[in-house]
C-alpha cells in the first residue's frame, strides 16, 4: 500500500549505520517555542487526511520498528530479555490504548433519554479520572475532569460522560483543546449549549523535566450557555468544592 507522507522524508535523509539522520540540526524553527509554551494551534486535533489508510496492525508494526530504532540509537541492548519486548509493547500501547481516541471508530456510541423526571437543575459529574498525553513531549497528563450540564429535554447515562472524557483524552493533547473538545461533544450529544467543563491536571513534562515543578497543576475551563451567568458558574464551582 502506498501512503502519502509516510516514507517520503526518509529517502532524502542521510544515513548513519542504517539510521536516517534529521535533515538539519536547527532547533529554533519555532517548534521548540510552541512546545515549551504548550500552545495549541487549533481546536481540532491536527490529523492528516491519510490518517486511517493503515490498519491498526500495520501501524503497530511500523511503530514497533521505529521505536526499536530509537532504542538502538540510545545505545540500548535490544537482545536483553527485559528490553526486547519493549518496542512491541510501546507500539501496542500507542495504537490500542493511549492514542486510541485518534480513531473516530473508537468514539463511544452514546444514546440519550428523555428527561422524564423534568429535572431542571444542573447535573454535575465531578472527579472524572483523566489520563492523557502532552502532544509536545509525549509525557502523561494526569488529573480530574468535572462536567456539568442543564438538560434541554434529554439526559445521558452518567458513566457516558466518563467515556466522552476518556475518548478525547486518549490522544496526544493540549489541555485547552481537550477541555473544549469534551464540551463541544457534550453540547452535540445533549443538543444544548448549557455545558461546562473544568479540567485540573498535572503535566509530567512540567513536573519531571524542564522547570521540574511538582507542586503545580493546570486548570482550564469552558463555560457554555447558562454557565456564562456568574451565578450558575458560582453554583457549579460550589458543588466542586463540596466533599461528599
Ligand atoms: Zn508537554
Amino acid at each position: 500500500m502506498k501512503v502519502n507522507g509516510f516514507f517520503k522524508t526518509e529517502t532524502a535523509r542521510p544515513k548513519l549505520n542504517g539510521t536516517h539522520l534529521p535533515l538539519n540540526n536547527s532547533k529554533n524553527n519555532g517548534h521548540d517555542l510552541i512546545g515549551d509554551n504548550h500552545v495549541a494551534t487549533s481546536l481540532e486535533t491536527p490529523m492528516r487526511e491519510d490518517a486511517f489508510l493503515l490498519s491498526d496492525e500495520q501501524k503497530m508494526l511500523l511503530i514497533e520498528n521505529k521505536f526499536r530504532d530509537i532504542m538502538n540509537v540510545l545505545g540500548l541492548d535490544l537482545t536483553d530479555d527485559s528490553l526486547n519486548g519493549t518496542p512491541h509493547r510501546v507500539a501496542k500501547m500507542f495504537v490500542k490504548e493511549i492514542f486510541s481516541g485518534l480513531n473516530p471508530e473508537n468514539k463511544p456510541k452514546i444514546s440519550v433519554f428523555d428527561n422524564k423526571f423534568k429535572y431542571g437543575e444542573m447535573l454535575v459529574e465531578k472527579n472524572i479520572n483523566l489520563n492523557s498525553t502532552c502532544e509536545h513531549h509525549f509525557l502523561p497528563i494526569v488529573g480530574k475532569a468535572h462536567v456539568a450540564y442543564v438538560s434541554s429535554g434529554q439526559v445521558i447515562g452518567l458513566s457516558k460522560i466518563n467515556r466522552v472524557v476518556d475518548y478525547f483524552a486518549r490522544r496526544p493533547q493540549v489541555q485547552e483543546r481537550l477541555t473544549v473538545q469534551i464540551a463541544n461533544e457534550m453540547k452535540r450529544i445533549l443538543k444544548t449549549e448549557d455545558v461546562a467543563v473544568i479540567i485540573d491536571a498535572k503535566h509530567l513534562c512540567v513536573s519531571s523535566r524542564g522547570i521540574q515543578d511538582e507542586g503545580s497543576s493546570t486548570i482550564t475551563a469552558e463555560y457554555g450557555g447558562v454557565f456564562k451567568d456568574p451565578l450558575r458558574k458560582e453554583e457549579f464551582l460550589k458543588y466542586l468544592s463540596l466533599s461528599i
